[in-house]
C-alpha cells in the first residue's frame, strides 16, 4: 500500500493508523490541513473490502473537509476518520471508546464528529474519553430540541443548493413539479426528500434498505426505483445521497438530469469526471460545497446557538454555488475546478 506516494495523499499533515486488539478497533485518522484551524471531520464506519480502500476513502474524505470548511467560510481545517467494520454487526461501546482514545492521542489536531455508519450516541461514548468531539448538543441544546445530528442542516443546505442550481439553469424560483431522483434515503436523503416534497417537487427514490424507500413512498408519494436505475432516470435533478464515486465513465454518459446536486461526499470517481459532466452540459454542484450544512451547524453548536444565524450561513451555500456556476460558465471551466480554486484561495496561506 502506498502512503506518501498515494494518488490521494495530497500533502496530508498527519495520517494515523489506530489499532486496539481488545476492542477490535482498526481505524485510520487523516488530518489534511490545519492552516485555518483544527481539523474537523466525521467518522465513517464501513466494512471496506480492503485496508487500501479504507485508506483511500479516509484521504479523499479528509481533503474534502479542508476544501469544504474553507469554501463554507469557517475557521477550520480538514480531517476525517474511518473505522473498518460493519456498523450493524461490529459496533460496540468499547469500540467507540477505543476510537475516542485514538482521537485523544492527537491532542486536538483532529475533532471527530458523526458520519455515515456512526451516530450521536457513538459520539457520546467517545466523549467519555476525549474532549475532541464536535457537534454534541449540550443539555441546553437538547432542551431546545437539537440533538447534535448534523443531518438536518446538511439536508437544508443541499435543498438550498438545488434551488440555486435550478435558478441558474432555468431562472426559476419555484420548485413545483421539479423532478428529482434521490439516491440514498438515509439521514440526509430522507430529510432532503421532505424539503423537496414540501416545495412541490416530484420524487424518485432508491436505497439499499427497502424500508428507507418505503418511508419516502409513504411520507412523500415518492416513486420507488431500483438501485441501478436511479442515476439514469429522465428527471431534472439527480441527487446522490448515499456513498461516493457515483459519477464515473459509466454513469455520466447515461445521466439525463440537467443538474447533479446531492449530499454524498466525493461523488466524482476521478477528477476528470468534473469536466466530463460539463461536456455533457450537466450542471454539477460540487459535493463539498453543497453538503457543508452539517459542519456549519456544528460550528455554531454551543451555549450561544442561534438558529437564525445558522440559517443565514446555510443560505450562503446557495450564494457560493451561484458564484461557482457563474464563474464556471464565464470561464468555460468545470464547476469542481472553480470550487477548488475558490477554496484554495482561502486555505493556502
Ligand atoms: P446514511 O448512512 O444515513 O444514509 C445513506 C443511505 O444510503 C443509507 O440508507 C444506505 O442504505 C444507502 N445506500 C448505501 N449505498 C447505497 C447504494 N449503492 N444505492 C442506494 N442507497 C445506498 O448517511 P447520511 O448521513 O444520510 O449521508 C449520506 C451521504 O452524505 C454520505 O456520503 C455522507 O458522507 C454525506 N454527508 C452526510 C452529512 C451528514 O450531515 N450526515 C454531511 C455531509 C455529507
Amino acid at each position: 500500500m502506498q502512503l506518501f506516494s498515494h494518488p490521494e495523499f495530497d500533502a496530508h499533515e498527519t495520517v494515523s493508523f489506530c489499532f486496539d486488539a481488545a476492542a477490535g478497533l482498526c481505524a485510520i485518522i487523516a488530518v489534511h490541513d490545519t492552516h485555518l484551524g483544527k481539523a474537523l471531520g466525521g467518522c465513517r464506519m464501513w466494512p471496506y473490502a480492503s485496508e487500501a480502500d479504507a485508506l483511500t476513502d479516509a484521504l479523499r474524505l479528509s481533503r474534502g473537509m479542508t476544501y469544504k470548511a474553507a469554501l463554507a467560510g469557517l475557521p477550520q481545517g480538514g480531517g476525517k476518520s474511518v473505522i473498518i467494520g460493519d456498523p450493524r454487526r461490529d459496533k460496540t461501546p468499547e469500540l467507540m471508546r477505543a476510537m475516542g482514545r485514538a482521537v485523544d492521542r492527537l491532542n486536538g489536531a483532529y475533532v471527530i464528529a458523526e458520519d455515515s455508519g456512526t451516530t450521536v450516541a457513538d459520539m457520546r461514548l467517545m466523549a467519555e474519553v476525549t474532549a475532541h468531539v464536535g457537534g454534541l448538543a449540550d443539555e441546553q441544546a437538547v432542551a431546545a430540541g437539537r440533538t447534535g445530528d448534523p443531518s438536518p442542516a446538511t439536508a437544508k443546505g443541499v435543498f438550498i443548493g438545488i434551488r440555486a442550481a435550478v435558478r441558474h439553469v432555468w431562472q426559476r424560483e419555484d420548485l413545483r413539479g421539479l423532478r428529482v431522483a434521490v439516491q440514498g434515503a438515509g439521514n440526509v436523503g430522507y430529510r432532503l426528500c421532505r424539503h423537496l416534497h414540501e416545495a412541490g417537487a416530484q420524487l424518485w427514490v432508491t436505497d439499499l434498505h427497502a424500508p428507507a424507500v418505503e418511508r419516502c413512498v409513504k411520507d412523500f408519494g415518492a416513486v420507488a426505483v431500483g438501485m441501478d436505475q436511479i442515476a439514469t432516470l429522465d428527471v431534472d435533478v439527480f441527487a446522490p445521497c448515499a456513498l461516493g464515486a457515483v459519477l464515473d465513465d459509466v454513469s455520466i454518459p447515461a445521466i439525463k438530469a440537467k443538474i447533479v446536486a446531492g449530499a454524498a461526499n466525493n461523488q466524482l470517481a476521478r477528477p476528470q469526471h468534473d469536466r466530463a459532466l460539463m461536456e455533457r452540459g450537466i450542471v454539477y454542484a460540487p459535493d463539498y460545497c453543497i453538503n457543508a450544512g452539517g459542519i456549519i451547524d456544528i460550528f455554531y453548536e454551543g451555549p450561544d446557538y442561534d438558529a437564525a444565524r445558522v440559517d443565514a450561513h446555510l443560505e450562503r451555500i446557495g450564494a457560493t454555488l451561484t458564484e461557482i456556476f457563474a464563474r464556471a460558465a464565464a470561464e468555460r471551466r468545470p464547476t469542481g475546478e472553480i470550487a477548488d480554486r475558490m477554496a484554495e484561495e482561502r486555505f493556502r496561506v
